[in-house]
C-alpha cells in the first residue's frame, strides 16, 4: 500500500522522469465485477508489452471501489487469468479499497485549495435542472449552482464536485488517436465523492496513476471521454498527466461490441476450451496491431516489435477460426513438455493423473500434429491412462466382429511373444499377420486400434502400442475378444 509520503516522491520522480531517462510504468486497472474479458486481457497485454519493451514496470491495480458490484470471486478470476496468460506484474495487486484514506486526503486538499466544493442538490432538483435544459434544447449537465454556496444545507450530506475549468480546451495527446480536443464548456463539475465520502472513479484513477508513478495509461477507448476530466484533476493537483493511449474496442463477427452472445469472452473459458495461453496472446496482440504481414509472434518477438503508436485506430473483429488456426500452430510447434504442462490440467479435469501411465510429454509428441485444441488432445489421449470399457458403436460394429476376433487372438499371441516391445517389431507383427491372412494391414490394425482406444482415432498404431506398453495393450485386446464373444453369444441366444 502506498502512503501519503510516497506521493511527493513520485511527483518529483515523474517530473524528473519526463526529462530523459524515463522509466516506463504502465498499469492494468480492472474493476472486479466479472471475469477477465478478452478485451481487458488485450489491454493488459498491450500495457505489459510496452513496459517490458522499455525495461519498465507493469502494475496491477484492482479498482474495487464499487462495493456493490465488486466481488472476491472476480478478483480471483482476474488474478487467475493474468497468471494463466503469463502477464506477470512487477507491483501489486493494489486494491483501491485499501486507499480510501489517501483519496479522502486528496479530496480535502482539492476543497481547501478551492478546486472542489460540496453540492447539496437533491435528485429531484438535478432532474428538474436537466428537464429544463432539455426543454431549452441545451445539453443536460450540472450547471455549477452550488459552486458559490457560502453555507452548508443542514441535514443534507453533500456530494463533492470537482470545479472543472469553464473556459478553454483540454487536449488529450493520445498515442493511438493523436490529439483529441475537448472544450471545457462541454465538461461539467463531476462528482468526486459520494454523500458517504467514498470517492468516485475519476478521482481514484488520478490519485492512483499519480501516486503509483505511472507514465503511460493504456486502456480501452471507452475511457477516452474521461481523460479530459482526469487531465483537469491532474492539473489541479499540479502534476503532469501520464501519456494516454486509448485502444479501440473488439467487435464480434457481426460488428457489434464483443460480448457473451458471440461465444466465449472470458479468458479462462479459452483455457477450458483447450487453447494455449501463447496462442491467445498471439491472437490478441494481432487484434489492432500488426507488423507487416507476420501472423505468428513468440512472446519475445512481441516484446521486441510491439509499439503503441502502431496500434490501429479502428476497432477490430474477433475471428474464432483464426484463433483456432493459431492454436493449432502453437500446439504443433511448442515443445512437448510445454504442451504437456497445459495438457495435464485437462487430464485432471477428466480425473486422470498422468503419473498413472506413460509420460505425458511422450503422449503429446504422438498427438501434437493431430490436435487443434488441448480438449481434443485430452479426449483422444485418455486411453493411455484408462482402460477402455465401452466402444464407439459404429467403430465396434465394423471392427469388433467374429472375423476380427480371430485376428485379435492371433495378434494377442504374436504380441505376447515379442521380445522387444518397440514400434518396429510391433509393426512387423501386424504386417506378418496381414501377409499370412492375405488381407490389408488396416484389417489387422483397426480392430486393435478400436480395442485400445474405443474408437478409430489414434496416432500410428505401432508408436501408440509402444507407448501404451505391453500389459495395457494385451489386456485391452483380451477385453475386446471377450466383448466380441459375449456379444456373439447374445446374438446366438437371440
Ligand atoms: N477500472 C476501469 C475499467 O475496468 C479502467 C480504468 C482505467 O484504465 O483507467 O474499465
Amino acid at each position: 500500500m502506498l502512503h501519503a509520503g510516497t506521493i511527493s516522491y513520485f511527483y518529483n520522480k515523474i517530473s524528473s522522469l519526463r526529462d530523459k531517462d524515463m522509466t516506463i510504468r504502465t498499469r492494468f486497472a480492472p474493476s472486479p465485477t466479472g471475469y477477465l474479458h478478452v478485451g481487458g486481457a488485450r489491454t493488459a497485454l498491450f500495457s505489459w508489452l510496452y513496459a517490458r519493451k522499455h525495461g519498465g514496470q507493469f502494475i496491477l491495480r484492482i479498482e474495487d471501489t464499487d462495493l456493490e458490484r465488486s466481488t472476491a470471486e472476480s478478483v480471483n478470476a482476474i488474478l487467475e487469468g493474468m497468471t494463466w496468460l503469463g502477464l506477470e506484474y512487477d507491483e501489486g495487486p493494489f486494491y483501491q479499497t485499501h486507499r480510501f484514506d489517501r483519496y479522502k486526503e486528496v479530496i480535502k486538499q482539492l476543497i481547501e485549495q478551492g478546486d472542489a466544493y460540496p453540492c447539496y442538490c437533491s435528485k429531484d432538483e438535478l432532474n428538474d435542472m436537466r428537464d429544463q435544459q432539455r426543454a431549452n434544447k441545451e445539453k443536460p449537465r450540472y450547471d455549477g449552482r452550488c459552486r458559490h454556496l457560502t453555507s452548508a444545507k443542514p441535514g443534507v450530506e453533500p456530494v463533492i464536485r470537482f470545479k472543472n475549468p469553464t473556459t478553454g480546451t483540454v487536449i488529450v495527446k493520445d498515442e493511438v488517436r493523436g490529439e483529441v480536443e475537448f472544450k471545457n464548456s462541454e465538461l461539467d463539475d463531476l462528482v468526486i465523492a459520494r454523500p458517504d465520502g467514498s470517492p468516485t472513479y475519476n478521482l481514484t484513477v488520478v490519485v492512483d496513476d499519480l501516486d503509483m508513478g505511472l507514465t503511460h495509461v493504456i486502456r480501452g477507448d471507452d475511457h477516452l471521454n474521461n481523460s479530459p476530466r482526469q487531465i483537469n484533476i491532474f492539473t489541479a493537483l499540479k502534476a503532469e498527466p501520464p501519456v494516454f493511449a486509448h485502444v479501440p474496442m473488439i467487435l464480434g463477427d457481426d460488428g457489434a461490441r464483443l460480448s457473451k452472445r458471440h461465444g466465449a469472452v472470458s479468458v479462462m473459458s479459452y483455457r477450458d476450451e483447450g487453447y494455449l495461453p501463447e496462442a491467445l496472446l498471439n491472437y490478441l496482440v494481432r487484434l489492432g496491431w500488426s507488423h507487416g504481414d507476420q501472423e505468428i509472434f513468440s512472446v519475445d518477438e512481441m516484446i521486441a516489435l510491439f509499439d503503441i503508436d502502431s496500434v490501429n485506430k479502428s476497432a477490430s473483429s474477433f475471428n474464432t477460426d483464426k484463433l483456432l488456426w493459431l492454436n493449432q500452430q502453437y500446439i504443433k510447434n511448442s515443445t512437448a513438455e510445454h504442451v504437456a504442462h497445459h495438457l495435464s490440467w485437462h487430464m485432471g479435469e477428466r480425473s486422470i493423473d498422468p503419473v498413472t501411465g506413460p509420460n505425458l510429454a511422450a503422449v503429446v509428441e504422438l498427438q501434437q500434429e493431430r490436435a487443434k485444441t488441448l480438449v481434443e488432445m485430452a479426449d483422444n489421449s485418455c486411453f493411455f491412462y484408462q482402460a477402455v470399457e465401452e466402444f464407439d458403436e459404429k467403430a465396434a460394429r465394423k471392427n469388433l466382429t467374429t472375423k476380427s476376433q480371430e485376428i485379435l487372438e492371433e495378434m494377442l499371441q504374436r504380441l505376447s511373444a515379442l521380445e522387444l516391445w518397440q514400434a518396429e517389431p510391433i509393426h512387423k507383427e501386424v504386417k506378418d499377420c496381414s501377409v499370412d491372412r492375405e488381407i490389408g494391414m488396416g484389417k489387422v490394425a483397426q480392430p486393435i486400434r478400436v480395442a485400445i482406444t474405443g474408437n478409430t482415432i489414434s496416432p500410428p498404431l505401432d508408436l501408440t502400442l509402444e507407448l501404451l506398453g505391453r500389459e495395457r495393450t494385451l489386456s485391452a485386446i483380451r477385453y475386446a475378444i471377450d466383448w466380441i464373444k459375449a456379444k456373439s453369444s447374445d446374438l446366438d441366444g437371440a
